[in-house]
């Protein structure tokens, strides 16, 4: 016995829980696979759940804590018909129609699909991330750099990423210290010279973050120099962790066309993927905004899309 459908939405953070608000309202009573905690950054609602306050999505001029975001988003969805189911998919064929989707022994058939699955800022692996990731530990200057107003801190990463986080938070912090296990960067040579050139950055080399210490709050830094071994704490009360992303595109490959980085490719300014009725948005599809209201924005684009896609099937 299989589940069939018009619409399946897989992942629930702002894009997939979008994508559900509107073909909710559509009447495709979609059902939402909206994964499961498995992991301090994977769990259902995405990013946002690792986050405390979130000030810069319109309409909460006050701020809104990141999972009473998603809460009322789900709410949302749930209000129109949608229908959510607590599980991971494991499995997926898009190769004919219905798609199939399968959690476990279960099938779950869709005319149409809608990917949603986010992607994860790599951590550190310290056992201390889980508890300070939204206490002054962070993996998103734009997103909370404000909250570090006049604070040392520090940025682990040579890449990029590393490099335009620190240069953002220059406009907030004190001084910002970009910690790196080697002695030259990954980054491009302009944003390098960028950061070379700003008086509030300061680099340390070869050095590895060890340990955060803090029980509700951030209070310091333990670092290890790679040359000398010698242990060292730094009395960074912020901390942004900028050593990559990865898509959470696993269950894609060899299914959906991607980038040489595992993002999902879709055609420029739409959702659609290389299967029709398959539909993209959010950071699964992003690389380069990674805002909650940029993937909101891309899961209003994708229900259009599928909505219509669906609405030209039925002639
Ligand atoms: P990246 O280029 O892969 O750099 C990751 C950095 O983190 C590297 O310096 C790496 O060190 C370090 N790192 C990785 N794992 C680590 C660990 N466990 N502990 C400590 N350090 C660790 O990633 P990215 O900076 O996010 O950039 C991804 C892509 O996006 C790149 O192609 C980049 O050019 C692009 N991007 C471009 C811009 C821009 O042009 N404005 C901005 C952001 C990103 P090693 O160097 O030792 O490997």
């Amino acid at each position: 016995m299989s589940d069939r459908r018009e619409v399946l939405i897989i992942g629930s953070g702002p894009a997939g829980l979008t994508a559900a608000i509107y073909t909710a309202r559509a009447n495709l009573s979609p059902l939402v696979i909206e994964g499961e905690p498995s992991s301090t950054t994977d769990q259902p609602g995405g990013q946002l759940m690792l986050t405390t306050e979130v000030e810069n999505f319109p309409g909460w001029p006050e701020g809104i804590m990141g999972p009473e975001l998603m809460g009322r988003c789900r709410e949302q969805a749930a209000r129109f018909g949608a229908e959510f189911l607590t599980a991971k998919v494991t499995r997926v064929d898009f190769s004919s129609s219905p798609k199939k989707v399968w959690v476990g022994e279960t099938l779950y058939e869709a005319d149409a699909v809608i990917v949603s699955t986010g992607a994860q800022s790599l951590m550190l692996g310290l056992e201390a991330e889980s508890r300070l990731i939204g206490h002054g530990l962070s993996t998103c200057a734009t997103c909370d750099g404000f909250f570090f107003r006049g604070q040392d801190i520090g940025v682990v990463g040579g890449g990029d990423s590393a490099l335009e986080e620190a240069l953002f938070l220059t406009k907030f912090a004190s001084s910002v210290t970009i910690i790196h296990r080697r002695d030259s960067l990954r980054a491009s040579k302009v944003m390098q010279d960028r950061a070379r050139a700003n008086e509030k950055i300061r680099f340390m080399w070869n050095t590895q973050v060890t340990d955060l210490v803090g029980d509700t709050k951030l209070e310091s830094v333990k670092l290890k120099s790679l040359e000398t071994g010698e242990e060292t704490t730094a009395q960074f009360t912020g901390l942004f962790v900028a050593i990559g992303h990865r898509p959470n595109t696993d269950l894609f490959k060899g299914v959906l066309d991607m980038e040489d980085n595992g993002y999902l490719k879709t055609v420029p300014g739409r959702s659609l993927t290389n299967v029709e009725g398959v539909f993209a948005c959010g950071d699964v599809q992003d690389h380069t905004y990674r805002q909650a209201i940029t993937a909101a924005g891309s899961g209003c684009m994708a229900a259009i899309d599928c909505e219509r896609w669906l609405e030209a099937q039925h002639g």
